[in-house]
């Protein structure tokens, strides 16, 4: 007769490090035995990878090395690329445009991205130019067996909305394989979990768009508590609350409306979604920050997506959930 072996008790372990511009942060149970230095190899090499592969600060980046090719040329993608590549052009034909992985020149012309004319404001013959010379459709650039894409000249691809995701969902693949039973992975504030804890229950997260939701103005009420288990799922949060700058009193926000070529105006203060993958997750919170709570939340109700708006009404800071949203997330007491 087989003797149930002894359960292994786990070890907690905790790890961070710098990655893509900002922090990235591991939890997780494994066997006490495991050397946590090992672990954080791990974690940090699969985010050195994309890194590698996706930074547009990086001079020798597929991505900069693609943006900057000769018209006509064709290139080989690193498989982690691929995948990124197949997720946008999926959001970006879901999305009916509103998440472009394609707008990396625009980014740049309004400070956002790697050129060094940080925070100005490009003039309308500018934008009108850049707008005019997009090219043809990417997904006609992209063959597969093996994944390439071909550069026409002129596009410039920016994955900065949806390569933290990815970062997070990559980390966790990896420390799975590597045999950690159970990871909350963090990176620059999308999430990733699987696995259970040793008590046997999921990772359980809170909801936070932005810091004034735990320290609201005095006199207002905050937004109800959320808290969202992550039991092979991913959250993921775009807002404005480091990048973004003031122009006249306006706050440009660093997402960019593909249709008009200019920040989103009046974005809302932050937007999370709930999905099977951080890259997903990632890509639709920046889709859905395009769209706006209105438009937005509509069309994450058509399409059963799990979104939460938080957006300013006069003083106070109000959400707007979708139903998936709802099921999917439970408010603290
Ligand atoms: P957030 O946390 O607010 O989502 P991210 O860093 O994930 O911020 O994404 C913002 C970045 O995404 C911008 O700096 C820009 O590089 C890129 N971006 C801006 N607008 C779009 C868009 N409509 N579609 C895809 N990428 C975009
Ligand atoms: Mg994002």
């Amino acid at each position: 007769m087989a003797v149930p072996a002894e359960p292994v008790a786990l070890g907690g372990v905790s790890l961070a490090g710098a990655t893509m511009g900002t922090t990235w942060s591991v939890r997780a149970y494994c066997a006490p035995t495991r050397n946590p230095h090992a672990l954080h190899a791990i974690a940090q090499a699969a985010l050195d990878d994309i890194v590698a592969q996706m930074s547009p600060w990086v001079e020798d980046s597929d991505l900069v090395r693609y943006n900057r090719a000769a018209p006509g040329s064709v290139h080989a993608l690193p498989e982690a690329f691929a995948d990124v590549l197949r997720c946008a052009l999926d959001i970006a034909t879901r999305s009916e445009g509103a998440f472009d992985p394609a707008l990396g020149a625009l980014v740049d012309l309004w400070g956002f991205g790697p050129s060094p004319s940080r925070h100005r404001i490009p003039g309308d013959a500018e934008l009108q130019a850049l707008r005019m010379r997009r090219g043809p459709s990417l997904r006609a650039l992209f063959e597969e067996d093996p994944p390439r894409l071909r550069q026409p000249g002129g596009v410039t691809l920016d994955f900065c909305a949806i390569a933290k995701g990815h970062g997070a969902d990559l980390v966790a693949h990896r420390l799975r394989a590597a045999n950690v039973p159970a990871a909350l992975v963090e990176v620059g504030g999308e999430l990733f979990g699987y696995g259970r804890k040793p008590d046997g229950t999921p990772w359980r997260v809170v909801v936070e768009g932005c810091a004034e939701e735990s320290n609201p103005r005095p006199g207002t009420e905050p937004p109800p508590l959320r808290t969202v288990e992550l039991d092979g799922r991913a959250i993921a949060t775009s807002g404005d609350r480091w990048h973004g700058f003031e122009h006249e009193g306006r706050r440009l926000s660093h997402s960019i409306d593909p249709r008009t070529g200019r920040p989103v105006h009046d974005a809302p203060v932050a937007v999370s979604v709930i999905e099977a993958s951080a890259m997903q997750a990632d890509a639709w919170a920046t889709a859905l920050t395009v769209m706006g709570a209105e438009v937005g939340l509509a069309f994450a109700e058509r399409h059963d997506i799990a979104a939460r708006f938080l957006v300013r009404d006069g003083e106070r800071l109000v959400e707007r959930v979708s139903a998936r949203f709802d099921d999917l997330s439970e408010i603290a007491d």
